[in-house]
């Protein structure tokens, strides 16, 4: 079996599938696992953030922040159909209702997929900077705490445990809070989320599975599926000495992140994804004393804070601009103005390393997960703004679906 695409999606797959007693190979044009959007991003195992961006206030939100270089989410509209496909479609996802059924299956996939990365954890003894402190959703403003107070309701209603929390209570959480009390309105406490490195994650389960029999093939780019007589005959890719090689295995998965479409598309395999870039800083905490411990959300300006090790990483951000992974110097200056606003004490400011990624982001954020219309092609992809925290229950869910087992997880997966 081939797995295309080795970001902590593939490789999360490639693990269950690999336990499943498949053969597996792993193919990516990087020279390790998780160099893209696998790489730097918040660390948070979040289903508490399993509502997606397209709700019924998105639309005039953006339009607010239309223009705005530091806005927390921005459309630079560009000539590119697919973009304004994608935000045609992202408009229809903003209805109630469908935001509902949005948040309702990556909920489910959250919970379930928090569940798959314990049980990961404690069969292996993996070892990714995690930490189980939960994530605490703070408010600087008080119209925006009682917005989110209401939407914490419909996620107990789905099983997710939030817990409204008074600013004392907040402080109380976490006392690097303290450094900002006076303007906490309040937050939302996730007990049973984690937080972790994604990076470090995904390299180690790969060396883990690679003891297992995974095989890496590594600096080689995926450029077209081949399809024949019904189902896919071969991966086309130009191999790690540049030549051109045909890869050829009984069943494929897709697992290309946001080029997933570009391989999809020409074999007529729907795939509604958009790279939606984000970026994020890291910063050596050294002796400082102001970082925090519990993995935080900032819902003003829609960054998360999560420490890993002796880092923290301040990440947030949305911009749909193409493909493009260049560094804006704005939106890297916003995210370090509003740690040490918050936090002076956080730590080394110089020694700042930032990064920016591409969330492979459906118009609904509910990733495709399941069968095509080609017998041995499988999707795990379009997972946005929540990869990390989705990756494991997808891989599981998804080596079920292989298997021709029930999923343990009630999902709507691709082609069911
Ligand atoms: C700023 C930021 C913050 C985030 N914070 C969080 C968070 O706190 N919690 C959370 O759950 N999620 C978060 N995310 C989202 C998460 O990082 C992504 O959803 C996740 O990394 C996607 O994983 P993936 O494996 O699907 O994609 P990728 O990691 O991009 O993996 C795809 C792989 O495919 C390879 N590839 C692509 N095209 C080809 C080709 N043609 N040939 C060969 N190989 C190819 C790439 O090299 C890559 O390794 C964040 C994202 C960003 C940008």
């Amino acid at each position: 079996m081939l797995v295309l695409g080795a970001g902590v999606v593939g490789v999360a797959a490639a693990w269950y599938l690999t336990a499943d007693g498949h053969e597996v190979t792993l193919v990516d044009r990087q020279p390790a696992p998780a160099l893209e959007t696998s790489f730097a991003n918040g660390g948070q195992i979040s289903a508490s953030h399993a509502e997606p961006w397209a709700g019924p206030g998105a639309p005039q939100q953006i339009l607010r922040w239309l223009g705005r270089e530091d806005a927390p989410l921005l459309f630079r509209l560009s000539a590119d159909w697919r973009q304004w496909q994608w935000g045609l479609q992202f408009l229809a996802e903003c209805l109630p209702a469908r935001t509902r059924r949005n948040t309702r299956e990556c909920l489910r996939l959250a919970l379930y997929s928090r569940d798959c990365l314990r049980a990961l954890r404690a069969a292996t003894g993996i070892e990714y900077d995690h930490l189980e402190r939960g994530i605490l959703e703070f408010h600087t403003d008080a119209h925006g705490f009682a917005e989110g107070v209401a939407k914490a309701g419909l996620m107990r209603q789905y099983g997710c445990e939030r817990k409204v929390k008074t600013a004392a209570e907040c402080v109380a959480l976490e006392p690097a809070l303290a450094a900002c009390r006076e303007r906490l309105a309040g937050g939302i406490y996730t007990a049973d989320d984690e937080s972790g490195d994604a990076w470090r994650f995904t390299q180690e389960l790969a060396r883990l599975a690679a003891a297992r029999g995974l095989a890496f093939r590594g600096s080689t780019a995926v450029e077209a599926l081949a399809v024949d007589g019904g189902t896919v005959r071969g991966v086309r890719c130009v191999n790690e000495h540049g030549g051109a090689e045909v890869l050829t295995a009984d069943a494929y998965v897709v697992a290309l992140g946001s080029s997933s479409p570009l391989l999809l598309r020409p074999i007529g395999v729907p795939a509604p994804i958009y790279p939606l870039k984000g970026y994020s800083a890291t910063i050596d905490i050294g002796d400082h004393r102001g970082a925090p411990t519990v993995s935080l959300t900032d819902i003003a300006s829609r960054i998360v804070i999560t420490r890993l090790g002796r880092r923290l990483r301040i990440a947030g951000t949305a911009e749909l601009s193409g493909y493009g992974t260049e560094l804006n110097a704005v939106r890297c200056a916003a995210l370090l103005r509003r740690i040490f606003d918050l936090f002076p004490d956080a730590g080394d400011r110089g020694s700042a390393r930032f990064w920016a990624g591409l969330r492979p982001a459906t118009p609904s954020n509910v990733p495709l997960v399941g069968r095509t219309r080609w017998p041995n092609l499988f999707l795990d992809t379009g997972h946005g703004t929540l990869g990390w925290t989705l990756a494991c229950g997808s891989g599981r869910a998804l080596a079920d679906v292989i298997a021709g087992r029930q999923p343990e997880v009630d999902f709507a997966f691709t082609g069911a």
